[in-house]
């Protein structure tokens, strides 16, 4: 199935597509349906509960602040971070339904955490009821985040319909059938999303869009790497970011040469990107919040030094970047997941590294054989890749995973280009191999801070 580039990179607040962009969407679109369904007007009372990894994790990760937002009817491009629109809920316990109707609202009584139970579609799941003034269930819906924002009602999950097919002129579900299109075609993957996403959007839009992007996602760069101060959320982890800047800036002054500089330059914009989205900027998915700082990082590397040894001028390598990195997105989320709550950190890490990977690979004017074994690389040594960020935060591991995952690409683009392009394993089986180790995963790994290093570090 064919994922859009701008639902791949789709702009939001921080720090987690799953818990924030993903409940905003779908309390939104609880609410639109309250309208279509002719009840709103009736409604006095709404409640939501939380299952899973969601009711575990929800607090650390900002869930309940997007369901504010969603039932308020705010979008995420248009929220404004410095407005704190979830204090006034919390303070006078009124909330204004779609901007429209105030009704009384409770944060600690009217949002539930079911922490104990896993829905059986997926562990990112959310029930909104609403109520008459008599205490009449007016409208009950069950949605999935199933990552990257994505959201699926229980029964589109259970028919495997979260989305209406686009229609595009190139269709493919297998790395295979890309190259296939690509050979037949005589034309390079960026070029054949690109028409694609020309047929939905229109060139304009898709011209004007996807630097667009780019720059939203350096944008968050550039804020994280001058933002000083200490990350929300109890950990009193203080931003990085800063400081390693501040280094790389002395030493260019003192002419203080170190052979691995480039290492650190590609550390600070991961984690300028992590951090932003750790303190709920703005930023753009890629694959996910957690996994944001990545592609950023490895696109910006590009830019500033790999883009010597490329055939393509700057702005050229940066689109052939995005556009490709937007395909192989494409065949995690049809045949794998890019849920840390499904698969674990694999699905996001993982993904964003490999998605770089193939970008930056392209970008260098690597083919298609180097394209997919940069992906491959990338993935291979992902496998396994658990989520258990402590505290429930977007913080530990998580930050320094992105920096850790943009090495981890830049890597995969050399070593896939120095051997040509020869590999044993295939793209695809490395995506199906991923989605397997995720399924077999225990839950405890899987987004929900009960294993691994959220259950070992003390958080107080
Ligand atoms: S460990 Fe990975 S998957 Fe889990 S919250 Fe952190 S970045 Fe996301």
């Amino acid at each position: 199935m064919y994922y859009s580039y701008f639902e791949i990179f789709s702009v939001g607040i921080g720090p987690s597509s799953s818990h924030t962009v993903g409940p905003m969407r779908a309390a939104k679109r609880y609410v639109d349906n309250l309208h279509q369904q002719g009840f709103f007007d009736k409604v006095e009372k709404i409640e939501v509960i939380l299952y899973g990894s969601l009711a575990l994790t929800g607090i650390g990760h900002g869930t309940v602040k997007a369901i504010v937002y969603g039932l308020m009817g705010l979008e995420a491009e248009a929220i404004d971070p410095q407005i704190p629109y979830v204090n006034a809920v919390e303070r006078d316990h009124i909330l204004h339904l779609n901007q429209e109707k105030a009704i009384n609202f409770s944060l600690d009584k009217d949002v539930i955490f079911k922490k104990e139970i896993f829905l059986k579609e997926h562990s990112n799941g959310l029930e909104f009821k609403a109520y008459d003034k008599e205490g009449k269930e007016l409208l009950n819906e069950i949605y999935f985040s199933v990552g990257g924002g994505t959201i699926a009602r229980q029964d589109e999950i259970t028919r495997r319909i979260s989305r209406v097919p686009y229609n595009v002129p190139y269709e493919f579900n297998s790395y295979k059938e890309l190259r296939e299109i690509c050979e037949k075609e005589n034309k390079n993957i960026s070029e054949i999303i690109y028409e694609n996403e020309c047929a939905i959007h229109g060139k304009e839009y898709t011209d004007e869009g996807i630097m667009k992007i780019y720059r939203i996602m350096q944008n968050a760069v550039d804020r994280g790497m001058k933002t000083r101060g200490i990350l929300p959320g109890g950990l009193n982890l203080r931003r990085r970011a800063p400081e390693i800047y501040k280094q790389l800036e002395e030493n260019f002054v003192k002419n203080n040469y170190d052979p691995l500089q480039i290492i650190d330059w590609i550390n600070l914009w991961a984690f300028s990107v992590a951090e932003e989205n750790a303190s709920g900027g703005q930023i753009v998915t890629a694959p996910t919040m957690g996994s944001a700082g990545v592609i950023p990082s490895v696109s910006r590397y590009f830019e500033r030094f790999a883009h010597v040894k490329s055939p393509y001028t700057i702005e050229e390598g940066l689109k052939i970047f995005m556009l490709t990195a937007s395909a192989i997105c494409c065949l995690y989320r049809s045949n794998a997941s890019i849920s840390g709550a499904e698969v674990g950190c694999q699905g996001e890490v993982g993904v964003a590294c490999s998605m770089a990977a193939a970008g930056l690979t392209a970008a260098r004017g690597g083919s298609l054989s180097e394209i997919e074994s940069a992906a491959e690389i990338a993935m291979e040594h992902n496998l396994g890749l658990t989520c258990d960020p402590v505290g429930g935060l977007v913080q530990i591991p998580c930050i320094e995973r992105n920096a850790m995952g943009a090495i981890k690409a830049v890597n995969s683009t050399r070593l896939a280009l120095s051997g040509k392009g020869q590999h044993t394993v295939s793209l695809d089986s490395v995506i199906k191999t991923m989605y397997d180790t995720g399924k077999d995963m225990q839950n405890k790994y899987k987004e929900t801070s009960l294993g691994g290093l959220a259950a070992n570090v003390a958080t107080c």
